[in-house]
């Protein structure tokens, strides 16, 4: 807005931002045309070590698999425990709130980082989305209004007027970004043969989540992934 005071700004032309959840969901559409198999709503218990294979232990019947990819998200930690793996996974939880766009011309175009309030203001299609905040919390533990009134304040301080912010089609969403203490993730071979692990992206999973699947499917395949990977490793633990 052009009464907003602006000290001064990087511009990175090819900078992108997407919505990663569309993403996802025609992931599956095109994994699922190739014969894909989803199991939805099916927590894996526990993991159990075959021979050969890993078997999934679950509600339904137990799955033995060649190659288990464990990409859990906060719960990794828990399933790798009776493994003798105890991974210094830390959530930094956060949130994002998804408005309904006001006025084209009063929204953002593309995506804005706000350093100063640790905020990223992004335009999803006919809404717009501010995220940020870091609590070192449980999962499902309380919002916390201080942060939310951060993101608020941010998205209509910078745009004033581009969100309908009190429109009862806003969403308010926490998460959780799984983070490893030297904040690389962990891509690579687990603990026992045939158990593969893609986990602690902290802050960037959306942002690597395609190279680090490239890499993962090039060990998996024991092709060269063309890079370092020993970075990411296990066996820095
Ligand atoms: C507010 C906020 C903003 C963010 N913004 C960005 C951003 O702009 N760019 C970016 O790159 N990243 C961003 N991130 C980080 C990103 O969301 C994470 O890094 C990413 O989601 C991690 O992906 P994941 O697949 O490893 O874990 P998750 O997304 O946590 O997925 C883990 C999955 O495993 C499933 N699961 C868990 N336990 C079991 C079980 N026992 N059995 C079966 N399934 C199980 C869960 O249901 C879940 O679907 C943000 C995070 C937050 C909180």
């Amino acid at each position: 807005a052009p009464e907003v005071p602006l000290a001064g700004a990087l511009h990175a032309p090819d900078g992108e931002a997407a919505n990663c959840r569309l993403f996802a969901q025609l992931l599956r559409q095109a994994a699922q045309e190739r014969g894909a198999r989803f199991f939805f709503n099916t927590p894996v218990q526990s993991l159990a070590t075959g021979r050969p294979g890993v078997q999934l232990v679950g509600q339904n019947e137990p799955l033995t698999a060649d190659a288990v990819v464990l990409c859990a998200g906060m719960a990794s930690a828990a399933l790798l425990r009776p493994l003798s793996v105890r991974l210094p996974l830390a959530g930094m939880h956060g949130y994002s709130v998804t408005a309904p766009l006001r006025e084209e011309s009063h929204a953002p175009q593309g995506a804005v980082i706000d350093p100063q309030h640790r905020v990223t203001i992004t335009r999803q299609g006919q809404r717009v989305r501010v995220s940020g905040g870091a609590e070192m919390a449980a999962a499902g533990g309380a919002h916390d209004e201080a942060t939310l009134r951060t993101l608020y304040l941010a998205l209509s301080g910078w745009f004033p007027g581009g969100a309908l912010v009190s429109s009862p089609q806003v969403q308010v969403w926490r998460g959780a970004r799984p983070t490893l203490p030297d904040g690389a993730p962990l891509i690579g071979a687990g603990p026992t043969p045939g158990l593969w692990l893609n986990i602690g992206h902290g802050a960037c999973g959306w942002a690597h989540a395609c190279g680090s699947a490239r890499m993962l499917a090039d060990q998996l395949a024991g092709r060269d992934p063309g890079l370092n990977a020993e970075p990411f490793a296990l066996a820095r633990f």
